[in-house]
């Protein structure tokens, strides 16, 4: 017999009703059994998993779903390339960081050869992309002797408590810091066509003397350069300029949040912030980084961490374990040998192009928008006005699951589905998509 299940009780971020199988029914009571009510969060679709082949994850009965909602396994699931490094890193050396390995070392060389003419000397590596944002955080308290951030007004970085506070993306369920300064995120869609960086830089200013006015000094600039939380904005090459500028001149560090943008995601580079031709002092990443294995970090300036080694030790058993380093160089090599970087500016124009075509149809699709392997779509109710239409949004997510195709929705009103393939996405996968929106946009009316 089939459950209906409520998805305000599952997944906070795609509310509605779904109907699921006994198996799935039950594996949920004893996931909120076994692992507390606090997991709900962790599952978005209460679909049950057992293998992952490429773009595809497959469910018990052989049900094959398309995840475009992959930041993760970015080279698809289970790359032969990175399973081999791992079993081969497992079958010799499986340690932590309390001895020298070379792969450690070997990491370090070809992740900051990725940054070269930069300043960025040093890697420093993390278990997840909450650690590298909250050891960031710490560093820049160090150097600039401030406590003051500046973030995006719905940015996600983290979930550690220092990080949690400057994500206002989690809602009511976190209080932002007396120290927290949110800053209009640039919404080209929203903007009737101002100045978006001279905008953003005058926000970021403001924030500035803000802080001061209270007495606190701007230790940090926090951006992920996609805006991915604010709703996939990719925002005009060079947009960050002023911004990163304003805060360097009052003292503070520019963190470039690489966690969702970085290993080639934007089609264009191998990081987001290259975009915007800007310097920052402290890089971090994570998700696609070891295509599944926990492995996370940031790239800092020898500036930014020197007087944090001389004060502070950082220790982190599990961070820079050999069989995560061997993951992620065999990522730094699959990106490299199979021109994903290419490949995702060349897939993801197709797919942006065949969503923005459905337009021409379908009145609700408000706003395409994206670079590389980022799509963005904006539901309305009213596409004059630009009323975003939650519900709609809500409902084609879940028809879209229904077809065998997982994204998500993001973004201020809740009205964005975000689409964010795995890498090696291919042209036919793509239509797969661009169809699965069309019939879903057409029964979720
Ligand atoms: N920063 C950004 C921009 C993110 O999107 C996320 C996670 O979604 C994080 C940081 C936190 O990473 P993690 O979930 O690995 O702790």
């Amino acid at each position: 017999m089939n459950s209906t299940i409520d998805l305000n009780m599952v997944n906070a971020y795609i509310p509605g009703r779904v109907d699921v199988g006994p198996a799935t029914a039950a594996m949920i009571a004893r996931r909120d059994a076994l692992l507390g009510p606090a997991y709900r969060l962790m599952y978005e679709h209460p679909l049950h998993i057992v293998r992952g082949e490429g773009a595809w994850l497959i469910d018990p009965d052989g049900r094959r779903y398309l995840d475009v909602y992959n930041n993760v396994a970015s080279l698809g699931h289970c790359h032969p390339a990175v399973v081999d490094a791992i079993c081969r890193q497992a079958a010799t050396l499986a340690t932590n960081t309390r001895y020298l390995h070379d792969t450690i070392l070997e990491l370090a060389e070809r992740m900051l050869a990725t940054v070269p003419d930069t300043g960025l000397a040093h890697l420093m590596l993390t278990c997840s992309g909450s650690e590298a944002n909250d050891l960031a955080y710490r560093i820049a308290q160090v150097r600039t002797g401030g406590t003051g951030v500046i973030v995006t007004e719905t940015a996600y970085h983290g979930f550690t408590d220092a990080v949690a506070k400057f994500s206002p993306s989690l809602g009511a369920s976190v209080d932002l810091g007396a120290h927290v300064r949110l800053v209009p995120a640039p919404r080209q869609y929203h903007a009737d066509g101002a100045d978006l960086a001279d905008r953003f830089r005058r926000d970021v200013e403001a924030a500035i003397h803000d802080l001061r006015r209270h007495g606190i000094k701007p230790a940090a600039l926090i951006v992920d350069s996609m805006f991915t939380s604010d709703g996939i904005l990719p925002a005009p090459a060079g947009l960050l300029k002023g911004a990163v500028e304003a805060i360097k001149r009052a003292g503070g560090l520019f963190i470039a949040d690489e966690v969702q943008p970085g290993f080639g995601r934007t089609g264009e580079h191998m990081w987001g912030f290259q975009r915007h031709g800007v310097q920052p002092d402290i890089v971090t990443v994570g998700k696609p980084m070891g295509n599944g294995q926990p492995i996370a970090g940031l790239m800092a300036t020898t500036d930014a961490v020197a007087q944090f080694g001389k004060n502070s030790r950082y220790f982190n058993t599990f961070a820079g374990n050999t069989v995560s380093c061997a993951a992620a160089l065999a990522v730094l090599d699959t990106i490299e040998n199979e021109g994903l970087v290419r490949h995702a500016a060349q897939v993801g124009t197709f797919l942006r192009e065949g969503v923005a075509e459905l337009a021409g149809r379908h009145a609700a699709i408000g706003d395409v928008r994206g670079v590389g392997m980022f799509v963005g779509v904006e539901l309305v109710s009213d596409r004059a006005a630009r009323t975003p239409d939650r519900e709609l949004t809500t409902r084609v997510v879940n028809r879209m699951r229904d077809r065998g195709v997982l994204l998500s929705a993001c973004g201020m009103g809740h009205n964005v589905l975000k689409i964010r393939p795995p890498l090696v996405l291919t042209a036919e996968q793509a239509v797969m998509v661009i169809a699965a929106l069309d019939e879903a946009l057409t029964t979720a009316q």
